[in-house]
């Protein structure tokens, strides 16, 4: 069986107001403080459109190629839900702002490009808190806040390649500044349309939908079980019901939430409220001209200009926030490749841990282009190196200072090495005499025993080099 995949990607504009009132759009205010008669959809009550989030929409249209329609048209949507105070959602239907382009997914195996449907702009819905003892609660302050949804053509073939295109879509969107990329906050979803079928030439079997995943793993992993279930229920001769399915996690299946037979239909309507959508070809222009680069031009020009390798050009493109602090790291140490590392394995394991963006950290990228230059000329060793950064990473401050208050310079000494060595040799006879019996092997021991006698500032090199002259000597 081959499975076909469309996605359904809603993200929240990043405008500093809802996309039809003054009211803000940020995350987090106290319940239902960010509100107005029109976002809580009072009768009588008039939608404004925010330039902000039509140009927003303009950005991510144009950085996946779509066609920008020069007029477009917000729809009602009209359906019951207790966060949806109007009864209906101002959406886009028969004449969206963009139509076409496609998103260029880079995968182990080469390039995929994913074609689009469609680019619209609505508003995102209320949302309902449930409470443990007090039933269910609404809070307006996401009623109103501007979205776009972006839609795919059922070309993924796979769960991976829907993980990888939803992730490159917020690559995108992030290197746009259109959308802050925060899945957990919800400013970024997913719903993925499912089915299979015999053969590629085969028409496309009944569909189910999984609404609002929230992480690319759980792209991955709904995607997977509802193949798996839809392949079960053909095999064994039963029928896939076109319905509505929710990804539980905490149990790693899909659930039905609604079958399609019985689903609304949303009399669209036109907005009476709001005038069709104009946008001029010189408007479109003057934002073609402020579009940053994108995340694959970018790591193409990493891989060309700093010669590092493509995965870690893929990982430092992430975020521009990322992107922007490599660049100016490897710009103030002249190493870029070694700055890629401390970035990749010391700052970002230690920034997820903490729960905290490259931006929050306390290690600028001249602290951090110091401590490598300490490094590179020979004055601390990589060990005592790892342990500054802790530091600076905990408490801020400069690499040369941390150096010189705790004492971490290089043991570069022959005779102190020579006494640290002595002593160790004789703290350990039985890998000395596995040694001279030959067991080479234990040399690597014996130098990790030297450098943990050194407090980590011993030169490796030399230590292994006085080792041996002992050993060998007698
Ligand atoms: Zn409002």
């Amino acid at each position: 069986m081959i499975p076909t995949i469309g996605l359904e990607v809603h993200a929240q504009l990043r405008t500093a107001s809802k996309i039809f009132c003054g009211c803000r759009a940020a995350f987090g205010a106290a319940p239902n403080t960010d509100v107005c008669p029109v976002c809580l959809g009072l009768p009588g009550a008039l939608p404004v459109l925010n330039a902000r989030a039509v140009e927003f929409a303009i950005r991510a249209a144009l950085a996946f190629g779509c066609t920008i329609h020069t007029v477009s048209r917000f729809a009602r949507k009209h359906y019951f839900y207790p966060d949806l105070p109007k009864g209906y959602q101002i959406s886009q239907f028969d004449e969206p702002l963009a139509s076409g382009g496609a998103v260029i997914v880079e995968t182990g195996s080469g390039t995929r490009a994913i074609g689009l449907v469609r680019i619209h702009m609505e508003e995102d819905a209320g949302k309902s808190v449930h409470l443990d003892d007090a039933g269910t609660a609404v809070d307006f302050n996401r009623s109103g806040v501007g979205l776009i949804e972006i839609v795919t053509m059922p070309q993924i073939d796979s769960p991976a390649l829907a993980a990888a295109c939803f992730s490159t879509i917020r690559d995108v969107l992030v290197a746009l500044g259109v959308n802050d990329g925060n899945m957990e906050e919800g400013s970024l979803r997913c719903d993925a349309n499912v089915s299979i079928r015999p053969a590629a030439a085969a028409p496309l079997g009944v569909k189910t939908e999984i609404k609002n995943i929230n992480s690319f793993r759980y792209v991955q992993k709904a995607i997977a079980f509802e193949i798996d279930r839809q392949v079960a229920l053909v095999t064994s001769g039963q029928v896939i019901q076109p319905e509505t399915r929710l990804w539980n996690p905490g149990s790693a299946r899909t659930v039905s939430m609604r079958n399609k037979e019985d689903a609304q239909d949303y009399r669209y309507f036109p907005e009476p409220d709001l005038q069709p959508l104009t946008v001029s070809a010189d408007w479109i222009a003057r934002i073609k001209e402020t579009m940053p680069e994108m995340p694959a031009a970018k790591r193409e020009r990493f891989i060309r200009q700093y010669r590092v390798p493509a995965y870690d050009a893929g990982v430092l493109t992430q975020s521009p926030a990322l992107a922007d602090y490599f660049e100016a790291t490897a710009a103030a140490c002249g190493s870029p490749k070694v700055a890629s590392n401390w970035i990749m394995v010391e700052a970002l394991g230690r920034l997820n841990a903490a729960g905290i963006t490259i931006g929050e950290m306390r290690i600028t990228p001249d602290a951090l282009a110091r401590l490598i230059r300490l490094v590179e000329s020979g004055r601390i060793t990589g060990p005592a190196a790892k342990a500054v950064f802790e530091r600076m990473f905990a408490e801020g401050g400069d690499a040369e200072a941390i150096v010189a208050a705790g004492g971490l310079a290089r043991v570069d000494d022959d005779d102190a090495i020579e006494t640290i060595v002595r002593d160790t040799l004789a703290q350990h006879p039985v890998p000395v005499e596995q040694y001279r019996a030959g067991k080479r092997q234990a040399l690597g021991f014996l130098v990790g025993q030297v450098m943990k006698a050194g407090g980590g500032r011993t030169d490796p090199a030399k230590a292994s080099a006085a080792i041996r002259r002992m050993l060998d000597a007698q």
